[in-house]
């Protein structure tokens, strides 16, 4: 459909160009009906016509609901483009990662070094499947009834890309489950379906631990994890109080990783 194509083209580099009034005019102009489907090619690198390594299918009103949102198309699509990792974070065993917090304190924890030190056989059997993140990989965010500090948004072991949302956990306070992992588990262990035993529950039920003031990630974790980006805006969404806008960019967006990609 090359007319279509040429389109998404065409809005793109008034985009690009940052003339988004221009862009969503044309957009509104050319659109027709809401269902209307376009193919956009990938490419494979900025600029090179016809490198074209894979099709997706991209709902025209996927796309006329970014420039609504007012989410830079071009930012999402050079975030699913980078693989840079500012610091690589090894795995330590137990206790050298336990001497690496006490080291660098202040970028794991708001706590006194005391505080810590006396609980060291907690968190060292806690560091034995689950890693200490610095406090700039992770932020406290709001929940859609706008309660403060109800979600952890946590980035993935070195990766400043990908997020996880976790919610605390009533009966453990120092568990935040895996938001995604949690509706899995439901759906799961609705009556008439088998109940999972206890130890294949940890696998489905990905925590982390938020104790002494620190975020330990699981290293063990399967679900796929989200768009740094897209969950940032949800949250300016909620911050505004805009709990409509957020809950439809949750229905109308696919906020996994990668998975709205029209590069
Ligand atoms: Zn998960």
């Amino acid at each position: 459909m090359p007319r279509q194509l040429s389109f998404v083209q065409q809005i793109q580099k008034l985009y690009k160009g940052k003339n988004i009034d221009a862009a969503v005019s044309l957009q509104k102009s050319v659109l027709g009906s809401e269902d209307l489907i376009i193919s956009v090619n990938k490419k494979t690198a900025v600029g090179k016509r016809g490198t074209k390594s894979s099709k997706g299918m991209v709902p025209e009103s996927t796309l006329q609901y970014f420039l609504e949102l007012g989410l830079n198309i071009q930012e999402l699509e050079s975030s699913n483009m980078e693989e840079s990792v500012e610091e690589i974070q090894e795995k330590l065993s137990p206790e050298a990662s336990f001497a690496n917090i006490i080291e660098n304190l202040e970028k794991y924890s708001t706590e006194k070094k005391e505080v810590i030190l006396s609980n060291k056989s907690k968190l060292l059997s806690i560091l034995k499947t689950y890693s200490p993140i610095k406090k700039d990989n992770y932020e406290f965010g709001l929940s859609l009834n706008l309660r403060p500090n109800r979600r952890l948004i946590a980035f993935e072991w070195n990766d400043r890309k990908r997020v996880r949302e976790y919610s605390q956990r009533p009966d453990f306070p120092n568990l935040w489950e895996c938001r995604a992992c949690y509706r899995i588990y439901k759906r799961l262990s609705t009556p008439g379906v088998v109940r999972i035993h206890e130890c294949s529950e940890r696998v489905a039920r990905p925590h982390l631990y938020y104790v002494s003031d620190i975020v330990f990630l699981p290293d063990e974790h399967s679900c796929k994890p989200m768009d740094y980006l897209l969950v940032m805006h949800y949250q300016k969404l909620l911050h505004e109080g805009n709990v409509p806008g957020a809950r439809s960019m949750r229905q109308k967006i696919n906020f996994i990783y990668g998975e709205c990609d029209f590069a």
